[in-house]
């Protein structure tokens, strides 16, 4: 008589892996399957099958090296084998069925090839959401994985597994500007915003001073907070085009011994203006002052030297050039300047800097609840970012804002800023009066690109950012569409698209 031989499964998702190990198993003799419940598999793999246990059977029972099919539990053992007269039990090499050795045979697995693996692709691919081109200064367009990053087991953010977490990523962004020896990272559940409020009112000394250069909407945010809090602050005015007068900075401060803080946006993001860092840091250096830069818009993709820019604070946010989900900000420091804030009376209490950071350094915690999810997206990003590498990621924006420049200048567009101290990372473009930005829009938004106003006053013009998971494909896609646009304006004008 032909051997009883029992191969076990749960078939959730059938592949070739199963059908080499049921035709294995025939030459043994007849076949029957040992197929795992629905309930086994919901509590030992904590998923119901997509294919319900009938589904299944119904599928192994129309193969042919199938004999029958029988429900089993997750393992098999010896009386489960007498129950259905079985011989001998097949299972591939991660095998942990307890069975008498005699009644066992291990046959190695197929390579490359497993049900989990196809699940985790196709769970990626049905999940795989709409793609929009984002071309407003932040949040950016993300990756998939970034995306996906944020689908986690829930997790209380005190245990000590989320700590390690946070800990890894504050090194992470430490290290894109800095040394971990010296320098450290604060990080706070806020917008890009919450970061720069909280370096102004957490290190100016009540009789100290701070610059703010405003030569754009950013600076003049600053200059705002200073305001409402009350902060000593002189605002220096520089255009908004055209790069700060150094020397005539220099005079202010040459007048000005209450000055101890200089204050700047490295990239304006009003216009894309970069102001050069170098320049102010040595000034920084020369006037013995403490330079704040808000790298919101550079961090990431320009590089940046803290210590030989004479950066005493920066910060930026997880939302632009890295990549991430918007809600977390940072501020860079050297840790002893962090040290040295025990000593200033706050002004601010969620914000302020030296209690996160003792609270953090002791604890690996942020004082109150963090953004939790966002924060393993920005893991993933700065991971994306790494693999990526900052100065590939600068050469890939760059690209595509070569492309949408030509393009304005093929269409007799002026865009503000001289190249030569232009970001490249986004750019405010001046239109003609005949046309109405919502329009405008309304017109890209619904074909999946968007676009944003401009924050210049008595000027009609638009942003484009070039950062972000986009190619130069999608921005070449992009310029088609702004020509055809301008082009057949009259048309737009007149009909409802
Ligand atoms: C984005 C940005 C900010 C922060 O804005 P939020 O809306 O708070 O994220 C600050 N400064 C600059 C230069 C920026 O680009």
């Amino acid at each position: 008589m032909k051997k009883r031989i029992m191969v076990d499964m749960s078939a959730t998702l059938l592949h070739y892996g199963h059908i080499r190990l049921l035709m294995k198993a025939s030459n043994y003799g007849t076949v029957v399957v040992g197929l795992t419940t629905d309930d086994e598999i919901l509590s030992n793999k904590g998923y119901q099958p997509e294919l319900n246990f009938d589904q299944r059977k119904e599928i192994l029972e129309s193969i042919k090296f199938v004999n029958h099919v029988v429900p089993v539990p997750w393992l098999i053992n010896d009386s489960i084998l007498d129950q259905h007269n079985i011989d001998l039990l097949i299972h591939g090499d991660d095998n942990s069925n307890l069975v008498d050795k005699k009644r066992l045979l291990i046959l190695p697995r197929t390579k490359g090839v497993s049900s989990k693996e196809i699940r985790k692709k196709s769970s990626l691919i049905t999940n795989d959401i709409k793609r929009n081109i984002l071309l407003n200064p932040g949040p950016a367009t993300t990756t998939n994985s970034v995306k996906m990053s944020q689908v986690v087991p829930d997790i209380c953010p005190r245990e000590s597994d989320f700590g390690k977490i946070m800990a890894s990523v504050s090194e992470d962004l430490t290290s894109i500007v800095a040394d971990n020896d010296s320098y450290s990272t604060v990080l706070f559940c806020g917008s890009g915003t919450a970061a720069v409020e909280s370096i102004l009112t957490s290190v100016i000394e009540k009789d100290r001073y701070v610059l703010i250069v405003n030569n754009g909407a950013y600076g003049k945010r600053m200059c705002e907070i200073a305001s409402r809090y009350e902060i000593n602050f002189i605002e220096y005015n520089s255009s908004a085009t055209e790069p700060i007068n150094i020397s005539d900075l220099e005079k202010l401060l040459k007048n000005n011994n209450s000055i101890s803080y200089l204050a700047v946006v490295h990239n304006e993001t009003t216009t894309g203006l970069l102001n050069d860092l170098n320049q102010l840091g040595n000034l920084a250096k020369k006037y013995n002052l403490k330079l704040i830069v808000d790298a919101m818009f550079s961090f990431g993709a320009i590089p940046i030297n803290m210590k030989k820019q004479n950066i005493s604070y920066l910060c930026s946010s997880s939302n632009k050039n890295i990549q991430g989900m918007a809600g977390i900000s940072y501020v860079i420091a050297e840790k002893k300047s962090f040290e040295n804030l025990k000593n200033i009376k706050p002004l601010n209490y969620y914000l302020n800097l030296y209690e996160q950071y003792n609270y953090f350094k002791k604890n690996n915690q942020m004082r109150f609840t963090p953004p939790v999810q966002t924060i393993y997206s920005l893991k993933q990003a700065i991971l994306e970012l790494k693999q990526e590498g900052i100065r590939n990621r600068y050469s890939r924006y760059a690209n595509s804002w070569i492309i949408f420049t030509d393009a304005l200048k093929e269409m007799n567009l002026k865009y503000l800023v001289n190249d030569d101290y232009h970001s490249k990372l986004i750019t405010s473009v001046i239109i003609p009066e005949n046309i109405n930005f919502d329009d405008m829009h309304d017109y890209f938004y619904e074909k999946g690109y968007t676009i944003y106003p401009s924050k210049i006053e008595d000027l009609n013009s638009f942003r484009v950012a070039n950062i972000g998971e986009i190619n130069s494909n999608d921005m070449l896609k992009f310029v088609t569409l702004l020509k055809e646009y301008f082009t057949n304006l009259n048309i737009f004008k007149y009909k409802k698209y």
